[in-house]
C-alpha cells in the first residue's frame, strides 16, 4: 500500500448524507517521530489528530480546530489542531504507563473533559463544546459531544496505530437538499441503515482498503459521488520569532540566568519537538531589540 495523506468527500445522491474519508500516513508517522509515546497514548494521539480533520472538513472556516482531553490520569493533556487548510498537528503530555496497556481512554486521561474548540483567523474563538470524557473510545466521547452540543447527527469510526491513522465520518444534514428522497421517514431509515453498515467496517479494512473499495464494500447499495482527494499535511506553526517573543516575555534576567547556567538557552517545540537554540549573543540582541508595546515592560 502507498502511503496516503488524503482526506476525501462524499456525498449520498439519495440521502441528505454526507461523509468524509481521512488517511494519514507519512504525515502521521512526521508527526510522532522523535516522540516516544507509549502506544495506547500514540494511538489515541493518532485517532483525536484523524477526528481533528473530519471536524475540520465539516465546518466552513479559516483558522484552528483544536481537540482537546484533559483529566487526571495518566494522559493530563491531549490535543489534535487541524486548520482549515488541513494541516495537522497534536501532542500528548502524560506520566509513565504501561506500553501494552489498554487504548480505554477512561483509563488514560481519566476523569476529564473533551473540548473541541474554533479559534478564527482574526483572533476570534468561537467555543464549540465541552463534554466530559465517555465510554472506551474517543469516539464515543465525540458521539456524546455531537449529542449535547445540538450539532449535526455525525458519527466517526476512528484507528490509527504506528503506521498511520484512518478515519470515517458520516453526517446527516439538515433539510433535504437537492437530493432525491424527501420522505423524513425513509431519509431516517437510511442514516440508521448507513450507521449500521459502517459499524461492519473493521479497522483493518479502515486502514489499509483504498477509498474507492471502502466505499463499495459499505455502501454498494447506494448511489455515491466520490470527491477528489484532497492533501493533508503535519506542519508545525512554531518559529523561532514565537520562542523570541516568549523570551522576551519570560524577561532579560531570567534569560541571562539560563545563560549563564548553561551556556545557551534551548527551548524544544512541544508539538514537533524542534529545537531553538540562543547563544549569550543572541541573547544580547533579544533584548536589544525594542520590545513590543503591548508586552508591558517598561524601560
Ligand atoms: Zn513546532
Amino acid at each position: 500500500m502507498h502511503d496516503r495523506d488524503t482526506l476525501r468527500r462524499f456525498l449520498f445522491e439519495r440521502y441528505p448524507i454526507r461523509g468524509h474519508l481521512v488517511h494519514m500516513d507519512a504525515a502521521w508517522r512526521a508527526l510522532i517521530e522523535h516522540r516516544d509515546y507509549p502506544g495506547p497514548i500514540r494511538d489515541t494521539l493518532g485517532e483525536a489528530v484523524v477526528a481533528s480533520l473530519l471536524l475540520a472538513a465539516t465546518i466552513k472556516f479559516d483558522g484552528v480546530l483544536s481537540l482537546q482531553l484533559q483529566g487526571d490520569g495518566p494522559v493530563h493533556l491531549l490535543l489534535a489542531q487541524c486548520t482549515s487548510g488541513l494541516s495537522v498537528r497534536g501532542l500528548a503530555r502524560h506520566r509513565e504507563v504501561s506500553a501494552g496497556g489498554e487504548l480505554n481512554i477512561r483509563g488514560l486521561v481519566g476523569q476529564g473533559n473533551l473540548t473541541v474548540t474554533l479559534e478564527t483567523d482574526d483572533g476570534a474563538q468561537r467555543y464549540q463544546g465541552i463534554v466530559p470524557i465517555d465510554g472506551g473510545r474517543l469516539a464515543d466521547s465525540l458521539q456524546a459531544y455531537f449529542q449535547n452540543s445540538e450539532q449535526l447527527p455525525t458519527r466517526l469510526w476512528l484507528h490509527a496505530n504506528e503506521q498511520g491513522a484512518s478515519g470515517l465520518l458520516l453526517q446527516k444534514l439538515p433539510g433535504t437538499g437537492s437530493v432525491r428522497t424527501t420522505d423524513v421517514e425513509s431519509i431516517e431509515d437510511a442514516w440508521r441503515r448507513v450507521q449500521l453498515i459502517a459499524d461492519t467496517l473493521t479497522p483493518v479494512e479502515l486502514r489499509t482498503l483504498a477509498d474507492e473499495e471502502i466505499l463499495h464494500r459499505l455502501f454498494n447499495e447506494d448511489d455515491l459521488r466520490l470527491f477528489e482527494p484532497a492533501p493533508v499535511y503535519f506542519r508545525c506553526r512554531c518559529s523561532r520569532e514565537r520562542v523570541v517573543s516568549m523570551l522576551q516575555g519570560l524577561g532579560e534576567t531570567e534569560t541571562r540566568s539560563v545563560i549563564a547556567e548553561r551556556g545557551k538557552v534551548e527551548v524544544h517545540c512541544d508539538f514537533c519537538n524542534r529545537a531553538y537554540v540562543f547563544d549569550a549573543v543572541d541573547v544580547a540582541q533579544l533584548f536589544k531589540a525594542p520590545v513590543a508595546a503591548d508586552s508591558g515592560s517598561v524601560h
